[in-house]
């Protein structure tokens, strides 16, 4: 028999199977605990949004909009777009939301699956998964020190190994203008010496120069303006007083001054965590604060913060969590009149089937035999699911096996589940 050509998923996603749909349960476990822990509440915003919402609240000139979204026009012709990033919705649903009147800061976590079109490779991929959380409604420093201690204190109960934590500010929108002519001024006068991307984008994002790895351009990057160097009085203040937070708190940093975030919504403080272990993508997760984006989008003005960590990554360079394999009070088998049946042929009896609905429905945990395997076969797949007991269905009595104390009795099927009952009571 000739199968159809087999489909396959696209290039950059995967499957979540098995240990490792296990492992990211026990992440979102921990992360529940500690977020909501903070104050947090979990927002859930749709898996796409109207493709504006990106372009005005990331930036026109960033990679994310200007070529890795995943834009489509539905059937009404309205461009419509895959969530690249989770800041932007958030605040979008903030502003929808009217959430400026409640009480402030407004905490909120997600872990979504986000969508950017990049060249897959390890840790790279097309459709990803991150856990954000953002803090809107309040400037103070101690906002900032706070977000930044919640995903180090994540990070660290996750076992993420050789972790750095880099910080800087980009300042007010003022100083970053002021800035971004100085900077462009430089580059225009070493234009020679850049790659062609980076000469390219002079005029449209220069503050990426310092992310490039050609040498000609890290050379002119060397001498280049710094944006600390141009931070108000205010905003140097603000700058302090997160870093005076992140001591007290026993956040070790460093001070990056070449650090920009491929967003162009960041004002004043921002910051990355990398692993060493990971490699040429080291970002485990990184975010900042964005002052001015609630308003971009119109609401009203509102400073706000946050941040966003890769769980593919964070599960790569931390010691996968080990899940807890759910319990199995009971697991129901049955014989067989006929063994030498082929197994896809042997149906197990409707009493097996009572029994299992009967022991749910009673608050237990329970499997039966689905599969026709032969008796000896079924004890040993009910040893492996590390059941209590096992329930031998037969005509008019059950077996009933327990396989901690290796013990075994007949009862009628209909005093089966009070059994199991007594006896996991008895414990
Ligand atoms: P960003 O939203 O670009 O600041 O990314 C935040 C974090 O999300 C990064 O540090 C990575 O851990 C993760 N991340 C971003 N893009 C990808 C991707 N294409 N594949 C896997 N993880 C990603």
């Amino acid at each position: 028999m000739s199968g159809a050509d087999r489909i396959k998923a696209p290039r950059g996603t995967f499957d979540v199977l098995g240990e490792s749909s296990a492992a990211r349960a026990v992440l979102e476990d921990r992360a529940r605990a500690i977020l909501g822990g903070a104050g947090y509440e979990r927002i859930e915003t749709p898996t796409f949004e109207a493709t504006e919402l990106f372009a005005r609240g990331v930036g026109e000139s960033t990679d994310i909009v200007s070529k890795e979204m995943y834009s489509f026009a539905d059937a009404s012709g309205r461009s419509l777009t895959l969530r690249p990033e989770g800041t932007a919705p958030v605040c979008r649903a903030y502003v929808e939301h009217g959430m400026h009147k409640l009480r402030q800061p407004v905490r909120l976590w997600y872990l979504s699956s986000f969508f950017r079109h990049e060249r897959a490779q390890a840790g790279r991929y097309r459709q990803f998964w991150q856990i954000g959380a953002e803090a809107l409604g309040s400037e103070d420093p101690a906002v900032d020190a706070e977000s930044i201690s919640l995903l180090a204190g994540l990070l660290d109960e996750l076992e993420v190994a050789s972790l750095r934590l880099r910080l800087s500010s980009l300042g007010g929108l003022a100083a970053r203008q002021e800035y971004r002519e100085r900077l462009q001024a430089h580059l225009r006068e070493h234009a020679g010496r850049l790659s062609e991307e980076v000469r390219g984008r002079i005029e449209l994002n220069p503050l990426r120069a310092f992310d490039s790895e050609h040498p000609g351009t890290r050379a002119v990057m060397q001498s280049a303006p710094r944006l600390l160097d141009f931070l108000s009085a205010e905003d140097a203040e603000h700058f302090a007083e997160v870093r005076a937070r992140l001591d007290v708190a026993g956040v070790a940093y460093e001070i990056d001054p070449t650090l920009v975030r491929g967003l162009d919504y960041y004002t004043r403080t921002v910051f990355e965590f990398t692993s060493d272990r990971l490699g040429a993508q080291a970002g485990v997760g990184g975010g900042g604060r964005y002052d001015g984006l609630v308003q971009q989008l119109g609401g009203p003005p509102t400073p706000g913060i946050g941040w966003a960590a890769g769980i593919e990554r964070i599960l790569l360079a931390g010691a996968a969590p080990h899940p807890a394999p759910a319990p199995v009070d009971l697991f129901v088998a049955y014989g067989h009149s006929r063994e030498s049946e082929p197994a896809t042929g042997r149906h197990a009896p409707a009493g097996a089937f009572a029994l299992l609905s009967e022991a749910r429905a009673a608050g237990l945990t329970a499997q039966m035999e689905l599969a026709g395997r032969s008796l000896k076969g079924q004890l040993g797949y009910a040893n492996t699911l590390e059941a209590r007991y096992v329930a031998i269905v037969g005509a008019g009595e059950t077996v009933l096996k327990d396989m901690l104390g290796s013990s075994q009795e007949t009862v009628a099927q209909d005093a089966v589940v009070h059994a199991v009952l007594r006896g996991l009571r008895t414990l």
